[in-house]
């Protein structure tokens, strides 16, 4: 099948929100991952479960793609990693990829490395070294350190394209990040899981789209008094637990006023939205804190800005 090589040189800033969801699985949503394509660079943010399906439907130039940045690595954000290697070498990718992380992303690497060796071995014994180098079939774990924690760090400089990571709190995962991703006088900033803090404002400033990730609180408090009335107790935790880690979609609109981004998309979209009525209670009272534009987002979502500069 044909992929979308001539986005790779147009000029503009490519983004595609490949996974909308979060950590439950659903129909209409899968786990987080972003694509960003400027200037002949594929780059990827998080790879959650399902997601790499998604770059796949989209016809995205797989063949280009040479590093996945991660947030965390919870697995709702790391799930397809090794299918975003293996799928795009065995598609033609000629170069390894680079996966930048917080520390801790050499384990999470060389475990995914470890669990695809056979499968790698088995395409080499198949189609043969020159069709499916095996150098170019792996994946290059690269941490990234912030010299100061309230400081971002520029961790990807090519052809343009800037990739910085700077410090979100996502207690008690240390460090977790989020990325603030410019190309020619445009930003896009991807908060990763976090709360609202002064640093998570100050690095989303002025952002074209911040890519924001909310979990409704009234929607999950909603499902967790359903589980305590049938003594769901384990189901009750979980629906409870995870609202102390994450922004609601009144404090990422909140978020998105004070950085003054313009566009604001929805992303992690959690609990599961399978209808009309629970898409508007999830946004209810956003416009109050927010007037810029907001987007629900959902899977395969385009995003294309011209250049601000030249
Ligand atoms: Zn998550
Ligand atoms: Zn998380």
């Amino acid at each position: 099948m044909m992929s979308l090589e001539k986005i790779l040189w147009d000029n503009k800033l490519h983004v595609f929100l490949i996974g909308s969801g979060g950590p439950f699985n659903n129909e209409k949503r899968v786990a987080p991952c972003i694509a960003i394509i400027a200037n002949g660079e594929f780059i990827l943010v998080d790879i959650g479960p399902g997601s790499y399906r998604n770059v796949d439907l989209l016809r995205l130039p797989v063949t280009h793609l040479n590093s996945i940045f991660l947030t965390h690595f919870h697995s709702d954000h790391i799930g397809d990693l090794g299918e975003a290697n293996m799928m795009s070498w065995v598609n033609g990718r000629m170069k390894p990829i680079t996966v930048h992380g917080p520390e801790g992303v050499d384990k999470v690497v060389n475990g995914f490395i470890m669990a695809y060796e056979l499968d790698s071995e088995y395409r080499v014994a198949h189609h043969g070294k020159d069709f499916v180098p095996p150098e170019a079939g792996v994946l290059i774990s690269k941490p990234i350190k912030l010299k100061n924690c309230n400081e971002r760090e520029l961790c990807f400089d090519r052809n343009g394209l800037k990739v910085f990571a700077f410090e979100v709190n996502h207690f008690p995962i240390k460090p977790a990040f989020g990325y603030r991703i410019e190309y020619k006088g445009n930003v896009i900033v991807i908060t990763g899981d976090t709360i609202k803090t002064d640093n998570l404002v100050k690095h989303c400033a002025d952002a074209d789209i911040l890519f924001s990730e909310a979990i409704s609180y009234d929607l999950l408090n909603n499902l967790a008094d359903s589980a305590r009335r049938v003594k769901l107790t384990r189901a009750v935790k979980l629906l409870t637990d995870i609202q102390d880690y994450h922004m609601d979609p009144i404090a990422a609109a909140k978020l998105a006023k004070e950085a003054r981004v313009k566009k604001l998309v929805l992303v992690h979209v959690t609990p599961p939205l399978l209808n009309p009525k629970t898409e508007n209670l999830f946004l209810k009272g956003i416009d109050e804190h927010f007037d810029g534009e907001v987007v629900l987002g959902e899977d395969r979502m385009k995003f294309n800005l011209n250049p601000k500069e030249i």
